[in-house]
């Protein structure tokens, strides 16, 4: 296929496409109470699905998935905590972080101290509720402010969670986008917290209005396949499910909270593989403040695609960090820490990535030895009307000759120039046009 230019540039003759309102589809989803597994995933794959064509994937609980087993679901309808006049203290329906996620149902009269063992408050945020998971603990728990649990000095409260753990099954989302060759990138995104802005919903509208955008694009090199799943177990079922898929893989990201305003975070693969160097390459050239983190197994799903066995080529594109910022698992993780402007600037940088990624080719010279004579082809001329449109100047032009010799790529030309990508693309699409160069196969 020929060199594009931009990934938004092939889509320009499709008056299909309409760009996701990434901020309009984050209040949408925020108040749904998901989890790992139950509805409130399959209400929000469905929100999506409005945008693309998800095949949504339904595992049965109690299915073998390398060490791990499918769950029980769980579901829940409302709790409360209430005074033993009949006054409610704490309601499930102000926040769906007041329930520990997977709580068993509970409905009894408790003394303070017993409840006590079952809260979980901020002591140094006292005015912010936590989130709190439980899957494998088949216990319960309210997270509430911390001044509403110092606001509670009655000996005794009624307590009630109607939720329900059933057999039923762990919901997925996937949409693959197929490209001219076998190989893909994979992009993945965690769909199980509930009422949590950045961590989660961030990924999840960004990756919705990338897989909108090339839905709509022309021809493509590399698949691009989109993951909407919950965290661990659902990165582990799907890998479990797709072993023979898993040498296609050539590129793939984690994408977790990227809609805060600070600056980017990129969390290396495991093996260091060629995104690293992309990702690295867009993020200076656009001149954003950013920071690159070696690996660690810890964090979100690139420690389950990159594990013993798989060591699949997969990094974390983050902003904030999990674990480091005061908002992060805590109701201030809401829809006003998230920004628009940072949402369309992820957006941007991850179109350029993969704009790259699918473009990324190695060329060989196909005239011999030495600088070729530029001159007798029209390339100067050529260069002179680039350099006006922003295209490769003259420098771009030798360098992209000077090492096309088969064993760098344009993203490696590039990074050695210390240019944009796109201006070395632009200068081997003259070079193609002219025959100077060739395709190496790889
Ligand atoms: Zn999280």
């Amino acid at each position: 296929m020929a060199l594009t230019t931009s990934d938004r540039d092939t889509i320009a003759n499709d008056d299909q496409y309409a760009p996701v309102d990434m901020t309009a589809l984050l209040r949408e989803l925020f108040p749904i109470t998901r989890s790992i597994t139950g509805n409130g995933v399959r209400q929000t794959l469905a929100s999506l699905s409005k945008f693309v064509p998800l095949s949504i994937h339904e595992v049965p609980t109690g299915t073998s998935v390398f060490d791990w087993e499918v769950p029980e679901e769980w579901n829940i309808r409302g709790a409360v905590i209430k005074t033993l006049t009949g006054r409610t203290v704490v309601d499930f329906a102000e926040s769906n972080l007041h329930v520990v996620s997977y709580s068993v149902p509970v409905e009894k009269e408790i003394s303070r101290e017993e409840l006590a063992a079952h809260v979980h408050t901020l002591p140094d945020q006292p005015n912010s509720i936590p989130y709190r998971t439980g899957y494998y603990a088949r216990d319960w728990g309210f997270c509430m402010r911390h001044s509403t649990w110092l606001s509670m000095q009655d000996d005794r409260y009624l307590v009630q969670i109607d939720s329900g753990l059933a057999p039923g099954s762990l919901t997925y989302g996937e949409y693959f986008i197929p490209g001219e060759t076998e190989k893909e990138i994979l992009i993945s995104v965690h769909v199980c917290h509930p009422s949590l802005a950045n961590d989660n919903l961030s990924g999840v509208v960004v990756a919705t209005a990338l897989a909108a955008l090339l839905s709509h694009g022309g021809p493509r090199r590399l698949g691009v396949r989109f993951l909407f799943l919950p965290a661990t177990i659902g990165a582990i079922t799907w890998l479990a499910q797709n072993e023979g898929k898993l040498d296609s893989i050539a590129h793939g990201l984690v994408l977790t909270c990227i809609g805060d305003a600070g600056p980017f975070h990129y969390k290396t693969s495991r093996s260091g593989a060629a995104i690293d160097r992309a990702v690295e390459h867009v993020l200076r050239h656009a001149g954003h403040d950013y920071e690159i983190l070696p690996f660690s197994p810890y964090g979100y799903d690139e420690r389950q695609y990159g594990s013993p066995g798989l060591n699949l080529p997969v990094g974390c594109f983050m902003r904030a960090v999990h674990g480091t910022f005061p908002e992060y698992h805590t109701s201030d993780d809401n829809c006003d820490f998230v920004t628009s402007a940072a949402l369309e600037q992820s957006f941007s940088v991850l179109v350029d990535v993969l704009h790259l990624l699918d473009n990324d080719r190695v060329f060989q010279r196909t005239d011999g030895r030495g600088e070729p004579q530029l001159g007798r082809r029209g390339l100067y001329r050529a260069i002179a009307g680039q350099r006006e449109a922003g295209g490769a100047s003259q420098m771009d032009l030798l360098w992209l000759l000077n090492l096309a010799d088969g064993s760098h790529s344009i993203l490696e030309i590039a990074d050695r120039a210390n240019v944009p990508f796109r201006r070395i693309l632009a200068a081997a699409k003259l070079s193609l046009e002219a025959e100077l160069i060739a395709e190496v196969s790889q």
